[in-house]
């Protein structure tokens, strides 16, 4: 016999059904019992008499017949609520142990480090298994979107050099080079660029970025996806443009009930952005209590440079006087070059972020393409002639056929955390880390074993931090 899926009991009045799943909840009135049985399709009621005890959660196979309900019967917030399976036999296929805590909430009472520690279960709330289907979904549309206009999916190097978004990198031993380590990109920035010098053309990936910054409520720890996109021959009217209708395609098709507040998109410089609403990320709705309003605005005409706040900016050029607002590939607005030279602060630089209901949940820019620009920003954000080094591959790269090129790298959880108005990054992430870096389930990181060390060369002298 065949596996029937919940769902598909509605239409199968009359017929006797196979069906496997979780028990959902159980209701035992003695001689008759009531089963919600889960499976990956939704929920249906069965109904048997005599049953053996059973555990909630507990994985169970169902021979029954599928009823109509009667009128009075009918459970209007089930979409199965017009039938039930009468149980003629239940076979128990793996007994679950009492659950830690409840799954039938929202899950959001519950203190978060113990969901965490068993997302597996955690994940079987309603809730979160709808996120995480419409994260799927979410990316499935992109990915055929970006497909029908010529993109071609790349993956990039994860274990890399050194590729700076202003933040502090992962560093991975090597055992075949002793002493030296792989750097975990912080994005794919120079990777997509020297596809653009392949000549792809239009490039994307939905790719997995690695910051060692501290966690906030809308900062994963450790690791984040971006659909990174890149493209050559364009202006920033042109990456603006695609942006915004393929986001604004995205939520017609797979968040109906969602209504964008303007169309086309607001455009706010930076400047009028800090002057009118106190931040570059401000929040456009009318109304914040309205959950299915997004409000999409786009920041433009960002100075290239701000003054340099952090000692260490980009590894140990702390001397120098200026750092990037985005990243140092963004080139300057093509009126403002001169002024790299007399007076850097006063360049605009062609940096686009992309704004939601009061999160960036998206940054980009055309970049540069011109060596001796590129080497221009180089000694601006002070970098020594070693640190210069680190970056040779671009120059070198540029110098043999490099088309004007510019993206974006919009967050996936970002963006989808602001839609769906969750409180926190974690609640679109199948397995977060804690705020504490740990990952979740399996609790890395771990020490490494002597032989491991061994192999590497290294020996680990852990100094307390005060
Ligand atoms: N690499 C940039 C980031 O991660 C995005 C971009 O400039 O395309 O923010």
């Amino acid at each position: 016999m065949q596996r029937t899926l919940a769902r598909k009991t509605l239409n199968k009045v009359g017929r006797k059904v196979l069906l496997k799943g979780w028990v959902d909840t159980l209701r035992d009135h003695g001689k008759i019992t009531f089963i919600d049985l889960r499976d990956r399709s939704g929920i249906v009621q069965c109904v048997g008499r005599d049953l053996a005890k059973m555990a909630n959660e507990s994985v169970v196979e169902i021979i029954g017949e599928v009823k109509k309900r009667p009128e009075n019967l009918v459970n209007p917030n089930l979409e199965t609520g017009k039938v039930e399976v009468e149980i003629e036999s239940l076979v128990t296929l793996s007994r679950a142990g009492e659950v830690p805590f409840p799954l039938d909430s929202d899950g959001l009472e519950i203190e978060e480090s113990t969901r965490l520690k068993y997302r597996y279960l955690d994940l079987r709330r309603t809730r979160m298994a709808k996120n995480l289907r419409l994260r799927s979904k979410a990316v499935q549309f992109i990915r055929n979107w970006l497909f029908e206009r010529d993109f071609v999916e790349i993956e990039t190097p994860i274990l890399t050099k050194t590729t700076p978004e202003g933040a502090r990198d992962f560093i991975v031993p090597s055992r075949l080079q002793p002493g030296k380590f792989y750097a975990l990109p912080q994005s794919p920035q120079q990777y997509k660029q020297l596809l653009m010098v392949a000549g792809f053309e239009r490039y994307f990936q939905i790719a997995r970025c690695f910051r060692d910054e501290d966690p906030r409520a809308d900062r994963a720890y450790g690791e984040f996806t971006q659909l990174d996109l890149e493209m050559s021959f364009v202006t920033q009217e042109d990456i603006l443009a695609l942006s915004e209708e393929l986001f604004t395609s995205l939520v017609k098709k797979i968040f109906p009930e969602k209504k964008i507040a303007k169309v086309p998109w607001p455009r706010i410089s930076h400047k009028e952005a800090l002057e009118k609403y106190g931040s570059d990320k401000p929040d456009l709705r009318k109304d914040e209590n309205d959950k299915d309003e997004l409000a999409f605005a786009w920041i433009v005409n960002f100075p290239l440079f701000s003054k340099q706040v952090k000692e260490d900016f980009y590894h140990g050029s702390g001397s120098a006087k200026f750092a990037p607002s985005h990243h140092m590939f963004t080139a300057p607005h093509p009126d403002d070059v001169s002024l790299l030279n007399k007076d850097p602060l006063k360049v605009r630089g062609l940096q686009h972020d992309m704004v939601l209901n009061g999160y960036e949940v998206g940054g980009g820019s055309v970049r540069i393409h011109q060596p001796e620009v590129q080497a221009k920003v180089f000694g601006l954000i002070g970098f020594t002639d070693k640190q210069k080094g680190k970056f040779k591959h671009m120059l070198d790269a540029f110098k043999y056929g490099v088309p004007p090129h510019g993206g974006i790298a919009p967050g996936i959880d970002r963006f989808l955390m602001a839609v769906m108005g969750e409180p926190s990054l974690r609640e679109v992430i199948a397995f977060p880390m804690t705020a504490g870096g740990l990952t979740s389930v399996m609790s890395a990181p771990n020490q490494a074993t002597e032989e491991q060390l061994k192999e590497l060369g290294i020996e680990v002298s852990i100094s307390q931090k005060s």
